[in-house]
C-alpha cells in the first residue's frame, strides 16, 4: 500500500546526518530539531501555532482538553472513519454523537449534523477523510450559529487546500478553532515512528495546549492544569524536517497516480472513482483540494470482497477502510443509534476498497493494478 523505502532513499543523507547529530548532542526530547520543525510547519501551513505531540490520537485528545470540554458535553463526529476520534471523546467522558457521511466524498454529512445538534453539543470533529476536506464553509457557519467548536481531524489531509465559496484558500487543519494531525509513517507526511501535532490560530488556546502536552506545566514543576506526557522526539522531528519541503511534490505524485487510476476506470458501470469537491474526480491537473491519502473506489456490483481476495492472489495490496461503521463497533454501540440513521455508512462499508497509493507508483504498476481490477470486476 505504501513504499516508504523509496522515499527514504531520496532523503537518506540528510536524515542520517541529522540523526547522528542528535546522537552526538543527546538532545533526544525537545531538542532544536523540534522547535525548527514547528516553525517550518507553521510557515508551510500559514497557521500561527503548531504544537508538536506524540501522535495523532493524543493531538485530538489534547485539542479537546484545551477547549475545556467537560464530561457530558456532546461531540458530533462521523460514523465512517478511523476509531481514534470517537475513542478520545469516550476517554474524556464526553458523549460521542455519530452521524452519517456523504456518499460521494465520504465526509461528514452537514444535514445529519444539523439534526444531531442539541443544547449539549459543544464540538464537531470533521475528519478530512482520505485526503479531502469536509464542507468547512457549512461547518464554520454551524459553529458560529450554535456556538460550537470545530476541531479538524486532519490526520489524512495534511497539505490539502480548502477552497471557500468565495474562492479563498486555506490549508486543511487550520480552519476550525483547532486542528490535529498524525505523522504515523504511512500518513502523507510520516516520520519513522509515532508523531503528531495540533494547530491553532488562537494564542490563548495555543498557550494552554503547550502546557497540557507537558504535564500541565507552564513553569517547571508548577502544574497548573491536568496535563499529559505527549512529546515529539528530536529524531522524528529531523525526519519530518527533511520531508516537509517535499510534501507538495509528494501530494502531486499522489494526485498524478490518482489521475491515472481514474482515467483507467472512466465509464465503468460498477466502479465509482473518488469524487473531489471540485467535481474533477482527481483528473483536473490543477486541483489541489485532494491529497489522496487513500485512493478509494466503490465497487457497486457486490464484488468488493471477491476483488480484495483476487488482488491479494495477484500480489496487489489493497485495504478496506473502513469495514465496520463506528456505531456497530462493540466499544461504541449505544441505544441512541438507529440503523436507519446511517444508510450511507452502512452501504460504504460493503463497497469501498483502497488501492495502493504512494509517491513511488510507476505506470507499469498502475497498469497492472487497473487491468487486474477491471478483469475481475467485469468478469
Ligand atoms: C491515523 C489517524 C489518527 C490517529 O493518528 P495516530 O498518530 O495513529 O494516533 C486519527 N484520525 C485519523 C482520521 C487517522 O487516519
Amino acid at each position: 500500500m505504501v513504499d516508504l523505502g523509496g522515499q527514504y532513499q531520496a532523503i537518506k543523507e540528510e536524515v542520517n546526518s541529522s540523526i547522528s547529530n542528535i546522537m552526538e548532542t543527546s538532545a533526544f526530547i525537545n531538542g532544536p530539531e523540534v522547535k525548527e520543525f514547528q516553525k517550518e510547519l507553521e510557515s508551510y501551513l500559514g497557521v500561527k501555532h503548531v504544537i508538536p505531540c506524540a501522535n495523532g490520537t493524543d493531538a485530538l485528545q489534547i485539542a479537546m482538553m484545551g477547549l475545556g470540554l467537560k464530561p457530558g458535553d456532546e461531540v458530533i463526529t462521523a460514523d465512517f472513519t478511523f476509531a481514534a476520534t470517537v475513542e478520545v471523546i469516550a476517554l474524556l467522558q464526553l458523549t460521542p454523537v455519530l452521524v452519517d457521511v456523504e456518499p460521494d466524498t465520504f465526509n461528514i454529512d452537514i444535514a445529519a449534523i444539523e439534526k444531531a445538534i442539541t443544547s449539549k453539543t459543544k464540538a464537531i470533529v470533521p475528519v478530512h477523510l482520505f485526503g479531502q476536506c469536509a464542507n468547512m464553509d457549512a461547518l464554520l457557519e454551524i459553529g458560529k450559529k450554535h456556538n460550537i467548536f470545530i476541531i479538524e481531524d486532519n490526520a489524512q489531509a495534511i497539505g490539502a487546500d480548502y477552497t471557500f465559496k468565495d474562492g479563498r484558500k486555506q490549508k486543511a487543519g487550520t480552519i476550525g478553532e483547532v486542528g490535529s494531525t498524525s505523522f504515523f509513517p504511512s500518513k502523507n507526511l510520516g516520520c519513522y515512528g509515532d508523531g503528531g501535532a495540533i494547530f491553532t490560530n488562537d494564542d490563548d488556546l495555543a498557550h494552554k495546549i503547550r502546557g497540557i502536552v507537558n504535564h500541565g506545566m507552564y513553569i517547571r514543576y508548577h502544574h497548573d492544569v491536568v496535563g499529559v506526557n505527549s512529546r515529539l522526539d528530536s529524531i522524528q522531528a529531523a525526519v519530518l524536517r527533511a520531508k516537509l519541503p517535499k510534501l507538495d511534490s509528494y501530494c502531486n505524485a499522489r494526485r498524478a497516480a490518482a489521475r491515472k487510476y481514474s482515467k483507467s476506470f472512466e465509464g465503468q458501470e460498477h466502479i465509482a472513482v473518488p469524487v473531489t469537491v471540485n467535481g474533477c474526480a482527481g483528473i483536473c491537473d490543477t486541483c489541489d483540494c485532494h491529497v489522496f491519502h487513500q485512493y478509494t473506489l466503490k465497487i457497486t456490483n457486490g464484488k468488493r470482497d471477491g476483488l480484495a481476495e483476487h488482488l491479494g492472489e495477484k500480489g496487489i495490496p489493497c485495504g478496506v477502510y473502513y469495514p465496520i461503521p463506528l456505531h456497530n463497533q462493540k466499544a461504541y454501540v449505544d441505544d441512541r443509534y438507529k440503523e436507519e440513521d446511517f444508510p450511507i455508512t452502512n452501504q460504504l462499508v460493503k463497497e469501498v476498497i483502497s488501492l495502493p497509493m504512494h509517491t513511488e507508483l510507476d505506470d507499469e504498476q498502475i497498469n497492472y493494478i487497473t487491468t487486474t481490477v477491471l478483469e475481475y470486476v467485469n468478469s
